[in-house]
């Protein structure tokens, strides 16, 4: 008999995983070795847990779901040892969960609405995780995972891919999910990037430049940055005054940003 009995909360976006085949290709893209330390976001009734937990004997879930807390614990015994964290999960702080132990792998079909805080709220502690695998909108991996020049290259590519390497996995229809959600998905894999590969000293200044640039996408970058920099500022940094956004590099908006880091104020 399940040990789930409430049905799918549709503000918490409960999309249950119900495809054992997608269930499989997630647990094969994670591949747990031992000693990792698996941290699950959202483990619903376990779809991903379980066989995770089978396979890897322990793991940690964050569920800000009450009713599921009682049901994931029993579901749990005799499977592995499952630590629940009954919590909002933008409320973890995963460099305090990491501790001195080593980096946590991130894995978690995300529930939809609140995916990009949960990303940049696990990459604020990037130095905490080695890696993630993330179940999301299609829509929203094909734009993190885009290159220069393509229709949805924009903000979330160039910030997603200055600190991760961003690999898209495979995509999953609707009809995978009960109840199906009214959007395909996509498994996204995140590395994030040693500090000194990134090379960006000021943070708040590349999120600046990158937001302006694409804040105003038709235009050159001369007129986007006007509130930032000169159009000579663009060309010192080695890059041409009149290119637009969509046409940049993510290590040419690096490049760029450093530049004006390193001007007198
Ligand atoms: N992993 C399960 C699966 O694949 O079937 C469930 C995925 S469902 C799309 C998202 C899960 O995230 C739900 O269990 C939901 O209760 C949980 N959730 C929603 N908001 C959350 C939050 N702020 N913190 C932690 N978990 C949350």
């Amino acid at each position: 008999m399940s040990h789930f009995k409430a049905p799918p909360k549709k503000n918490l976006g409960q999309h249950f995983l119900a495809d054992r085949s997608y269930i499989d290709r997630i647990v094969m893209a994670v591949n747990p070795k031992p000693g990792d330390r698996l941290v699950e976001i959202g483990p619903g009734q376990g779809a991903i847990t379980f066989p995770l937990l089978r396979k890897h004997g322990e793991l940690t879930v964050i569920e800000f779901d009450r009713d599921l807390i009682t049901p994931l614990m029993e579901a749990s015994e005799g499977v592995g040892r499952l630590t629940i964290i009954h919590k909002d999960v933008l409320q973890v702080d995963f460099s305090k969960l990491a501790g001195d132990e080593g980096p946590l792998r991130l894995v978690g079909n995300l529930p939809y609405n609140i995916s990009s805080p949960i990303l940049f709220h696990a990459l604020e502690h990037a130095g905490a995780v080695s890696d993630m695998h993330f179940m999301l909108q299609k829509e929203v991996v094909d734009r993190m995972a885009a290159d220069p020049g393509s229709k949805v290259y924009g903000r979330l590519s160039v910030m997603l891919q200055a600190y991760c390497t961003v690999t898209s996995l495979f995509d999953v229809p609707p009809g995978a999910f009960r109840p199906p959600p009214k959007v395909d998905s996509a498994v996204v894999r995140l590395v994030p990037k040693p500090a000194a590969e990134i090379g960006i000293a000021d943070p708040a200044l590349f999120e600046r430049v990158v937001r302006d640039a694409f804040g105003q996408r038709r235009k050159t970058l001369r007129n986007a940055l006007s509130q930032v920099c000169t159009g000579a500022d663009i060309e010192a940094a080695g890059l041409r005054p009149d290119a637009r956004a969509e046409q940049l590099a993510v290590a040419d908006f690096v490049r760029l940003a450093q530049f004006l880091g390193s001007l007198p104020p």
